[in-house]
């Protein structure tokens, strides 16, 4: 393997194959209420993404038992050892009261099949004592914190009203790491006044965070954001790749990453229908775009952490 698999560093840190869950509790998004922001980051349309078995209005115990169901399904598996991470991926998963967060995450441990949960958030919603909670629960589970970077770069930070800087980011990351708590993070690769150069040097600021995995995407417009109205208006205020040039961008950018930073995904799968600008790449399946990827670090001799210092 020429960089660091997220299923390895699963099976690494849990001695099993797991499989994540998605769980919607019903949060809501601080940038869009006046607490961070208004308006929320300009390329996101608020309607979050929420697989088919996710329904909020059902209990944490239901939507985590029909996502069994439907993974067993999927899989044609039945096997009832399979063991399971709940992943709170919809909006900012630390955005209520601490009294409120307990009973959310209690709820998902107390599944029999649950043996940890995933926490996506903002690093500008997470406290001291938010986290000396999830160091406790660590102490019995798995537990990792997902936190949206985007960018690094304060500059692009403002562009795209993210509403914190990169400092709060590096602050959680370091809060997060001295709990002894897992962490991961998203970056965007296209986002406006970012050249290909910008991004691949990202690399070298997010290696020197306490971080254990990443999420690459590649930037999409989304219908209904203000990112596509300003597109509209100046399409070169973002670099949206064609697939060899984003290959090519985030092979330099692992080639410069730190080896140990799992990889979780690459590149994002919007539906066309979603699209603002249409997708240069056409349709193209995530595999097939990873496919490529493993192809091209072979062809060229290259791996994650080549050029890392
Ligand atoms: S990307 Fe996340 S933080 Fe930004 S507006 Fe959307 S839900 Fe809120």
């Amino acid at each position: 393997m020429h960089y660091c698999s997220y299923p390895d560093y699963l099976r690494n840190l849990l001695g099993e194959r797991v499989q994540k869950l998605s769980v919607n509790a019903g949060f809501t998004c601080p940038n869009r209420d006046g607490t961070s922001g208004v308006g929320g980051c300009s390329f996101c349309n608020g309607l979050a993404f929420n697989p088919s078995y996710c329904n909020n209005k059902t209990s944490i115990t239901q939507q985590i038992d029909d996502g069994i169901a439907f993974h067993k399904n999927r899989s044609h598996k039945n096997n009832s050892n399979t063991k399971y991470l709940a992943y709170f991926q919809t909006f900012s998963n630390t955005y209520q009261h601490i009294d409120n967060l307990k009973k959310i995450y209690s709820e998902a441990l107390s599944h029999p099949n649950i043996i940890g949960i995933i926490i996506a958030t903002r690093p500008d919603c997470i406290d001291n004592e938010k986290l000396d909670y999830l160091q406790q629960l660590s102490e019995s589970y798995f537990v990792k914190i997902e936190y949206g970077i985007e960018s690094t770069y304060n500059s692009t930070l403002q562009k795209i009203n993210r509403g914190h800087d990169f400092e709060t980011t590096a602050t959680a990351f370091e809060k997060t790491a001295k709990r002894n708590i897992h962490s991961g993070g998203h970056l965007i690769f296209g986002l406006p006044g970012e050249t290909p150069e910008m991004m691949t040097d990202e690399a070298k600021v997010i290696s020197a965070l306490p971080i254990e995995s990443l999420k690459l995407h590649q930037l999409q417009i989304m219908r209904g954001t203000r990112l596509a109205d300003e597109y509209k208006s100046n399409p070169d205020i973002v670099h949206l790749f064609s697939l060899d040039e984003y290959i090519d961008t985030i092979t330099k950018f692992i080639e410069q990453l730190r080896p140990d930073i799992a990889i979780e995904r690459i590149a994002s799968e919007v539906p066309q229908r979603f699209l603002a600008v249409p997708s240069q790449w056409g349709f193209v399946k995530y595999d097939t775009v990873l496919q490529k990827f493993e192809k091209h670090l072979a062809d060229t001799g290259s791996f994650q952490g080549k050029h890392f210092n």
